[in-house]
C-alpha cells in the first residue's frame, strides 16, 4: 500500500493538559480525499477496509507516517516538553501475527523513542478477546509503547481486566463529553471516569471537547487532558508546526502574565 495519488492523508489533532492549556500531543487522524466523491470520512471506510482486508497496509502505513512525523517535530522543536503522536490501531491490524513487526519497523524506520508513541485500542476492541489483548498489551509496553483506551464508557470493560491491562491512558468517550452541560447523568458518568482512572493511577483524556464549559467542568472534575474542536480541528501535517510554535508562545506569554501579577 503506498499512498501514490495522495488520497490518503494524516491529519494531526492536538491534546491539550487541562491544567495549563499546554499542547502535549497529537491524535493522528485518517482522512481519504478521493477523486470522484470528495472526502469519505475514516467512520465509514475503516469499518468498510476492515471487512474487505485491505486495512493492515492501510494501517501499516499510518504507523510508519505517524512515528515519522512525531520525530520530525522531536528535531524540530527540541527535547521539553517532548510531544507524542497517538495512533488509532485497528482491531484486525492488533490481532494479525505481524503486527509486532510492524510496530517495531514503524520505530526502527523513523528512530522514535515509543515512549512518544500511543497507541489507541477501542475499548470493545479490548475486551473482546480480554487474555489474548493482555498479552499483546504486554508485548507492546515491554517495547516502551504506551497504550490508551479509546471510546472507554461505551464498550463492556471488565474492571479486573482493565485493572491488568497494562495501560497508561483512558480516553472518555465524545458522547457523554459532549452532552455533559445539558445531562446531568453523562456528566456523573465523566466525573465517575476520572475517580476511576485517578484510583486506577491512569491518565485519562476527555475527547469530543467543544465548549468552554465543558472544558470549565473537566478542570472542575481534574481531568488530566482534553481534545476536541474548541482547541482546533483536526489539521493537516504542514499545519502542526505553526500551531505548536503559537501554543508555545502564548503559554509563556500567560506564564509572564501570571509572574508579574504576583510580583506586583
Ligand atoms: P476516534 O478515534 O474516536 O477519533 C475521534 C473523532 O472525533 C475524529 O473523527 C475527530 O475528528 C472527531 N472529533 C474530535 N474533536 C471533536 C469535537 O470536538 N466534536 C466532534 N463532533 N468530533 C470531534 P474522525 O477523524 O472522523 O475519525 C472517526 C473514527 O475513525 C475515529 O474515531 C477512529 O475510530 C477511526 N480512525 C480515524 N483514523 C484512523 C486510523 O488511522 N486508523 C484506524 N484504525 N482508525 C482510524
Ligand atoms: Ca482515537
Ligand atoms: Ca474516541
Amino acid at each position: 500500500f503506498r499512498s501514490d495519488k495522495h488520497e490518503f492523508e494524516l491529519y494531526y489533532q492536538p491534546i491539550v493538559r487541562v491544567a495549563t492549556g499546554e499542547t502535549e500531543g497529537f491524535e493522528a487522524l485518517l482522512r481519504w480525499q478521493t477523486a470522484e466523491s470528495g472526502p469519505i470520512s475514516p467512520g465509514v471506510f475503516i469499518p468498510v477496509a476492515e471487512r474487505a482486508g485491505l486495512i493492515v497496509p492501510i494501517s501499516i502505513w499510518v504507523l510508519k507516517l505517524a512515528c515519522e512525523e512525531a520525530a520530525g517535530w522531536h528535531r524540530r522543536f527540541g527535547p521539553e516538553p517532548r510531544l507524542y503522536v497517538s495512533i488509532n490501531v485497528s482491531a484486525r491490524h492488533f490481532s494479525h501475527p505481524g503486527f509486532i513487526a510492524d510496530v517495531k519497523d514503524a520505530i526502527e524506520h523513523s528512530a522514535i523513542d515509543p515512549q512518544f508513541v500511543k497507541l489507541e485500542l477501542t475499548e470493545s476492541l479490548a475486551m473482546d478477546d480480554a487474555p489474548s489483548t493482555e498479552k499483546t498489551m504486554s508485548e507492546l509496553r515491554g517495547l516502551g509503547f504506551r497504550l490508551s483506551i479509546d471510546d472507554f464508557g461505551t464498550g463492556y470493560s471488565s474492571l479486573s481486566y482493565l485493572k491488568r491491562f497494562p495501560v497508561h491512558t483512558l480516553k472518555i468517550d465524545q458522547s457523554f463529553v459532549s452532552t455533559m452541560d445539558s445531562d446531568r447523568d453523562n456528566y456523573a458518568i465523566v466525573g465517575t471516569i476520572v475517580t476511576l482512572a485517578q484510583n486506577l493511577g491512569l491518565e485519562v483524556v476527555a475527547e469530543g471537547v467543544e465548549t468552554v464549559s465543558q472544558f470549565e467542568r473537566l478542570k472542575a472534575i481534574g481531568c488530566d487532558a482534553a481534545q476536541g474542536y474548541l482547541f482546533s480541528r483536526p489539521m493537516p501535517r504542514d499545519a502542526v508546526g505553526a500551531f505548536i510554535s503559537s501554543a508555545r508562545r502564548q503559554t509563556a506569554s500567560s506564564e509572564h502574565r501570571t509572574l508579574t501579577s504576583t510580583a506586583s
